[in-house]
């Protein structure tokens, strides 16, 4: 198998110097094992992508040096492998149809009974409304009604994921093997129980609405399409890496390798974020900043 690492950025505004981090680092790693660096647009959200932040990514990647294959990979092209991955999940009956809105979710969770509301990888723990409901005439696919969206049901998830991997190893629900670091440190064989996975990742939603998947679908069908042995990106998707393992399970998917990085903050410790235009690579560039001079800020 050829070692192949990816850089997934979303074309909603401006790279910056996080991006920079991100996508040489990657670019490196493949590189220093002879192994393949591909480039993927991550557009789903269709109400935040431009197309000039797209033609912008190509621009400053290429500026800093990086090549990669083409034509590169659009998630907007690929909306009916997603539904096809949604069809199989909803076969095994592990999805169901949820109209929450915010609103309602943080009625439910604030009820005086309830404590502190739980913070799972995606915010406030879902506290399962819907999940009884049934969904006896539903139709999972891209006809459903638009206030709508697709949960996977946990608990239900992890007893099939269990069940997959008896058969197969006999290990637990989640375990990947990370060479990078998590926010605390973590490195090395994670591991996640069945109870673990249940208490700390509530029922994510994977299909949501005007969209017809969510990131972490989109993310686990593609890095598997696209055969990435390792996958570079920075801390703060470490948490939500057990939902993608999960689905890698129940979606017949290899696990790949984890490579987290750190953040690469301001001056207040806060980490860069897509308005942070002060940043962005473009106005290094035009600042007469140079692609090494972009390498040496980041520690490269
Ligand atoms: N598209 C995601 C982002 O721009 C990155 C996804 C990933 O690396 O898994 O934050
Ligand atoms: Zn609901």
């Amino acid at each position: 198998m050829i070692f192949r690492t990816r850089f997934a950025p979303s074309p909603t505004g401006p790279l910056h110097l996080g991006h920079a981090y991100s996508a040489l680092l990657a670019y490196d790693t493949a590189l220093s094992k002879r192994g393949e660096f591909v480039l993927r647009i991550e557009d789903i959200d269709q109400s935040r992508a431009r197309p000039h932040w797209e033609q912008q990514i190509y621009n400053d990647l290429h500026w800093l040096g990086l090549r990669w294959p083409t034509p590169v990979m659009r998630q907007s092209e690929r909306l009916d492998l997603y539904q096809g991955a949604l069809d199989r999940l909803w076969a095994k009956g592990l999805l169901y149809p949820c109209t929450c809105n915010r609103k309602d979710i943080s009625a439910a969770v604030n009820a005086p009974q309830e404590g502190a509301p739980l913070i799972g990888p995606d915010g406030i723990i879902y506290p399962g409304t819907c999940r009884s409901k049934g969904a006896a005439n539903f139709s999972p696919d891209q006809r459903r009604p638009t206030d709508t969206v697709l949960r996977l049901d946990i608990a239900k998830a992890v007893r099939e994921a269990r069940k997959l991997l008896l058969s197969i190893q006999g290990g637990e629900i989640a375990r990947f093997e990370e060479r990078g670091q998590g926010p605390r440190g973590e490195t090395g064989i994670i591991e996640f129980s069945a109870q673990e996975m249940e208490n700390t990742i509530g029922d994510v939603v994977l299909s949501r609405r005007d969209m017809g998947t969510s990131y972490h679908l989109s993310v686990v069908v593609d890095d598997g399409e696209q055969g990435i042995t390792h996958v570079v990106r920075g801390q703060d998707l470490f948490e939500a890496t057990r939902i993608h393992v999960l689905l890698q399970v129940l979606l017949d998917l290899p696990t790949p390798i984890y490579i987290h990085h750190k953040l690469i903050r301001d001056e207040n410790g806060k980490r860069l974020a897509k308005r942070d235009d002060a940043r962005a690579i473009e106005k290094y560039r035009n600042d007469g900043v140079t692609p090494a001079g972009i390498r040496k800020l980041v520690g490269l």
